[in-house]
């Protein structure tokens, strides 16, 4: 038997309040079809914190499967995890194999596990880290998804449809959140593919900070990176005029992570017939439109959820995660900044609970990852 450890909660809540550690068994008796892992390494993603707090847009069932006290789940949709056994000699998953969640929800913060083969998608190894690998699929991913299939339309009130952005042609794009895991995967993203990017970023406690992180975007690809504030300011309208000489360079793209203020301004930046994809609402607030710039700019607001993206096109996931495991590979795209959770045998219910809690909290460092 494998002695195991799973984070679980039976009610939504707050993760310091529901979140707890459950000790368990595993047969090595496998059921037919499936597959025994050990996790290498998970990231404490903002969507995993909402779908404990019970705010996420899919909820998923508590189940008995994992023998708590009350029906439960495991959190956790993203990381890597090593094959131990197959139950089945021909299957395509061997020992020592490295795979990925295939489907959303799998439960990812737990030592060990015995998922169904077709929970799992294999990944080459050769060349790549856990943390690699542990956050290929969420961040990068979704800024993948949106680069490559939104943008302007080509005229107002034609009815013609969006276009993607051209790649090569050096179009830009606007985004907030410009410092988050999507943030930061698309501002690498864009360079690849010959795309132009602004982003928005908050001021940190002090100025050195601020342009140590504006140079650390820079370094990473980003064209311009403004501050919140100067976003906000009257100023910008200026500064967006001489970025984008004088307005002959629009902008068709613009990227919400935020909401708000910060989501009216970026609506506000994009040019004629652009589109602006929400994908993230940080900060709790909703978004308010102008009617001008529905009317008059006709310009689109769009919504993207990778979840849905994925169960509609899993082939396409497949050959973009392979994508951008050979750009990690060749080290075109940089690892994303972590604060590393390393969890032993003995690590506590506490330090975990409180790793998961400060999860959403603002200024990082890093995204929080588990590492086992
Ligand atoms: P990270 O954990 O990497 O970073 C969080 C980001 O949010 C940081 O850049 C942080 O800015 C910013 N932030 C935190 N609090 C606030 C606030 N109050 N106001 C403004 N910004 C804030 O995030 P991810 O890249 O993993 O996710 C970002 C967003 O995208 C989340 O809302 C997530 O749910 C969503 N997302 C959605 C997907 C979809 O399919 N729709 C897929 C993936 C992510 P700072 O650095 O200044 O602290």
């Amino acid at each position: 038997y494998i002695q195991a450890k799973s984070l679980f909660f039976s009610k939504n809540g707050e993760p310091e309040d529901v979140l707890k550690l459950h000790t368990h068994s595993i047969s090595p008796t496998l059921p037919p079809s499936s597959i025994l892992v050990r996790a290498l390494a998970a990231p404490i993603n903002p969507a995993d914190i909402n779908t404990i707090q019970g705010t996420y847009g899919s909820k998923p069932t508590f189940t008995s499967l994992l023998g708590t006290p009350e029906p439960s789940i495991v959190p956790g949709n993203e990381g890597v995890f090593e094959v131990l056994s197959a139950a089945d000699q021909s299957s395509t998953l061997q020992p020592g194999d490295w795979v990925i969640p295939a489907v959303s929800q799998i439960g990812t913060w737990r030592t060990h596990a015995v998922f169904g083969e077709k929970e799992l998608l294999k990944i080459d190894k050769t060349g790549l880290t856990a943390i690699q690998a542990a956050t290929v699929s969420v961040n990068p991913c979704s800024a993948y998804r949106i680069l490559r299939n939104y943008g302007p339309s080509s005229g107002l009130k034609t009815g013609i449809p969006a276009r993607p952005l051209e790649l090569g042609s050096g179009e830009w794009f606007i985004q907030n959140g410009a410092n988050s895991g999507v943030g930061r995967a698309a501002i690498q993203l864009a360079k690849l593919w010959g795309l132009r990017s602004i982003n928005v970023i908050r001021e940190r406690a002090s100025d050195e900070e601020t342009t140590a992180l504006r140079k650390e975007l820079q370094d990473l690809g980003a064209d311009v990176v403004v501050t919140e504030t100067e976003f906000l300011s009257r100023e910008w309208r200026d500064q967006l005029a001489s970025i984008t000489r004088g307005g002959r360079e629009q902008i068709g793209l613009g990227l919400n992570c935020v909401g708000g203020k910060s989501a009216t301004a970026i609506a506000r930046s994009l040019g004629q017939g652009a589109t602006m994809v929400s994908y993230g609402g940080m900060s709790k607030q909703p978004v308010l439109l102008p009617v001008g710039l529905l009317i008059f700019k006709d310009i689109r607001f769009v919504g993207f959820w990778l979840s849905k993206w994925n169960e509609k096109d899993v082939v396409g996931r497949q050959h973009m995660i392979n994508d951008i495991l050979s750009m990690t590979k060749n080290g075109q795209l940089v690892d994303v900044p972590t604060k590393e959770i390393s969890w032993e045998w003995e690590t506590t219910e506490d330090t975990l609970r409180n790793a998961v809690q400060h999860g959403l909290d603002g200024f990082q460092k890093g995204k929080g990852l588990l590492v086992f």
